[in-house]
Order: C-alpha cells, then structure tokens, then sequence
C-alpha cells in the first residue's frame, strides 16, 4: 500500500471529535430534528436543551426524544408569571431520565422593574430547593446580576451549578469553579470571557451556543472548542472529548 492511500484510510477511520452544546433551545427551531441530525454528522454529540417557560418547558421534554438531546426544565426570570406551574418540575424530572437539570432559572436585570429582586430571588430559590431534593444540577441565568447570584449560589453548598453564559469575572469564575460548579462559555468570547479560558483549570469549562437565541446552531461551539484548544496547546479533539466528560460528569450522563 501506497503511502498516501495508507494515509488516507487512516483519516477516514477516524472519529470525529465527540463535542456537546452544553447550553441551548432546540424546540425554538423552526426544524428542530433537521439540526439535530445536521449538527451530529458535524460531531456534536451531545446537546442540553432547556426549557424556562411552561411552553418551552414542554418543548425541551419532547426533544428528549432525539438521541443524544437531554433536557432540563425550569421557570426563568422573564416568565415569573409561570410559577405557580414551579410544582410541577419534580413530576416532570422523576417522569423522564434524559431530563438532567433545572433550569434555566436564576436572575435578570432586565426584569427587576417587573418582578423586583425580592421575587426574583425566591422563585429562583424555590426552584434550587426542587434541584437539591432530586439531586441534579442547577443550569443559571445570571444576566446582569452575577453578584446577586453567587450570593444565593452559596446558600446552597450541596447543589452543582453550571453557570450558564459566563458574564462574571475571572475572579468569580475561579470562586465558583472551585466550589465545584460548571462555568459554561458561548460563542461570543469577551476579554474576561478570554481570560477564564486562560486561566482556568479545563476540568472546570463547558461550553454553549444558547442558540437560536444567541448562537446559529450548535455547531457554533467549534469556534469556541478552537480557542480554547490554542489557548491551552491542547489538540482540538482532546479539548472536544475533554469538555463532553465534563459535561457527562456533572450531569451524571
Ligand atoms: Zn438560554
């Protein structure tokens, strides 16, 4: 056999790197299963989608139904209006192994004129208590109210957290990482955001498109996975399996 055939067989055979989209809304996609199916040919082989409203609640659990979709479900700060359904998380999660998380729940700037911080922090709170009787992890929003976050984060010592968009600082980041919770990077790579990578232990990173809210699809996560792998001298495919166990771990998959 010629060199270059021999080569050539050898790339064919090789895996992908086996990525995860540790962060986004599938059923907000017009044709949710045309992306799941696009996205897995890519290598992405894992995705957590997540509810936050009664609807997309409902949304994320039926996309449980693709192989490799996991789900968590919660009531997020911009639908508050929704908690009196906060009781019906626990059925949900012990009805369906692939749902993993609650979430994303925590708190929103921009709807403390609506909601004030008060209510933000008990709904937000309620829904922590639900995770800690389950033993599953926590998926955070924080926009805008990091500080106010980490503090309830600490109320709650036995519960994991995956800090959903990192928005905080490096210093929050090595804070909260070494309490053992998941800081979750997407696609838009800030300088702190930039300095986390840098900085923190690889064991302690996910990464996420939240797309289509933020990211096209989560197939964006590659641009991410290849800063993080120059950042670190690490190969691309170790950094892609490296993340996925992380993921996996902490969410018991
Ligand atoms: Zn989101």
């Amino acid at each position: 056999m010629s060199q270059l055939s021999s080569t050539m067989i050898k790339e064919t055979a090789m895996e992908l790197p086996e990525m995860s989209d540790a962060h986004c809304h599938l059923e907000l996609f017009k044709h949710p299963l045309e992306i799941i199916e696009r996205v897995r040919s890519e290598g992405i082989r894992m995705i957590i989608t997540s509810g936050g409203t009664v609807e997309g609640n409902m949304g994320a659990v039926e996309m449980t139904g693709y192989d490799g979709v996991f789900a968590t479900v919660g009531i997020d700060p911009s639908a508050i209006g929704d908690a009196d359904r906060i009781e019906d998380l626990e059925m949900q999660v012990r009805s369906n192994p692939k749902i993993i998380g609650i979430g994303e729940i925590g708190l929103d700037s921009k709807y403390i004129d609506r909601y004030g911080l008060d209510l933000q922090r008990d709904i937000f709170r309620k829904q922590i208590n639900i995770a800690e009787e389950l033993d599953i992890p926590v998926v955070v929003h924080a926009r805008g109210m990091m500080k106010h976050v980490v503090e309830i984060v600490h109320e709650f010592p036995r519960v994991r957290f995956m800090m959903h968009f990192f928005d905080g600082t490096l210093e929050e980041a090595q804070k909260l990482a070494g309490m053992g919770h998941l800081i979750s990077i997407p696609p838009r790579l800030s300088s702190n955001r930039k300095k986390v990578i840098k900085h923190l232990d690889i064991s302690n990173i996910v990464v996420e498109t939240d797309s289509p809210v933020a990211g096209n699809s989560p197939s964006d996560v590659k641009e991410t996975l290849e800063f993080i792998s120059k950042m670190k001298g690490i190969s691309f495919y170790d950094v892609a399996s490296m993340i996925t166990g992380n993921l996996k771990r902490f969410f018991y998959i």
